[in-house]
């Protein structure tokens, strides 16, 4: 029996400031309807999540592809994971910073690779042997995150303390989705965190860290401070508590109180499982996110269900 599907989509957990709102809310509402078209017309979460991130990536107002975060050197570096929960199949790329499209690369390792992951020179070199057009690294750095770098160098000492404090820009975007066939993908990309040091890798694109599927327990997508997230194996932790027949809303919830509790993290997180029961939390002031079903298209910027 065909499954209903269902697509959520994030873009970021942070202190999103009011006049940035609507932005981010165009962002995933464009992002969750390029994932919808795929999936009502059959096609596979797979391909569904992938298509929501590219738009992400190419919006500006997000932490991935161009318009992200700078890094101390003032290069942009990227980083992208997508994993398909009928297959366990997982493609990874970190620290890329000639793709416009991350998530493509990942793909593509994904679809057409043994291994799971390549990063920096390789991982281009295989998107280019793949037929995706490198760019300059300067193409995708942007005059905003130019003077946010040069302000956050110039009073690096005062801010040193509260980098990955919520008020600073948690722009990540990753999107989850569920099938006609039943079958369940996420994916999650990102830039990173502001003047991080150069070759620095976050949960985002980390197995089971910043993203996870299995059809079998849930397919997850976190953003947020990537270290605590990283060691806690997030997305994994959250997919188990799923598979232990918990509420993915429940389970979405327990596992922002998990990363306070444990590591006085934050960041936000959505799970989906194989059912269509999904959950959508943060633990900063906000988060940006989209849902899309056959009846509705909803977003906003706080939820915690
Ligand atoms: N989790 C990402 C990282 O640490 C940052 C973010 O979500 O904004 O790289």
């Amino acid at each position: 029996m065909p499954t209903n599907p269902i697509l959520v989509v994030h873009g970021g957990a942070w202190a999103i400031p009011d006049d940035m709102v609507e932005a981010h809310l165009n962002g995933v509402r464009n992002a969750a309807a390029a994932g919808w078209r795929v999936l009502e017309r059959g096609g596979s979460a797979l391909d569904a999540v992938e298509e929501a991130v590219v738009v992400m990536e190419d919006d500006e107002t997000f932490d991935a592809g161009r318009g992200s975060f700078l890094n101390r050197d003032g290069k942009v570096q990227l980083d992208a994971f997508i994993m398909d929960g009928a297959t366990l199949r997982g493609g990874g790329v970190g620290c890329v910073e000639r793709l416009r499209n991350p998530v493509r690369a990942a793909r593509k390792i994904l679809s057409d690779s043994t291994h799971v992951y390549f990063v920096a020179e390789g991982a281009e070199r295989f998107a280019a042997e793949q037929g995706i057009e490198l760019c300059r690294n300067e193409d995708l750095i942007i005059p905003r995150e130019v003077e946010r770098l040069r302000e956050y160098q110039a009073q690096a000492e005062t801010h040193a303390s509260h980098l990955f404090a919520p008020e600073i820009s948690h722009d990540t975007v990753g999107a989850v989705a569920l099938d006609r066939e039943g079958n369940i993908a996420a994916s999650t990309s990102t830039g990173g965190t502001l003047n991080k040091d150069p070759g620095r890798l976050g949960d985002s694109s980390l197995i089971g860290c910043g993203c996870y599927a299995d059809n079998q327990s849930a397919a997850a997508s976190t953003t947020g401070w990537g270290e605590p997230i990283m060691k806690l194996v997030l997305a994994k932790w959250a997919a188990d508590r799923v598979a232990a027949g918990n509420l993915p809303a429940w389970v979405a919830k327990e596992s922002m109180n998990y990363l306070k509790k444990r590591l006085n993290g934050h960041g936000g997180i959505i799970l989906l499982d194989a059912n269509g029961r999904f959950g959508i939390a943060h633990n900063t002031p906000r988060m940006a996110w989209a849902l899309h079903t056959a009846e509705k298209l909803e977003a906003g910027t706080e939820r915690t269900n």
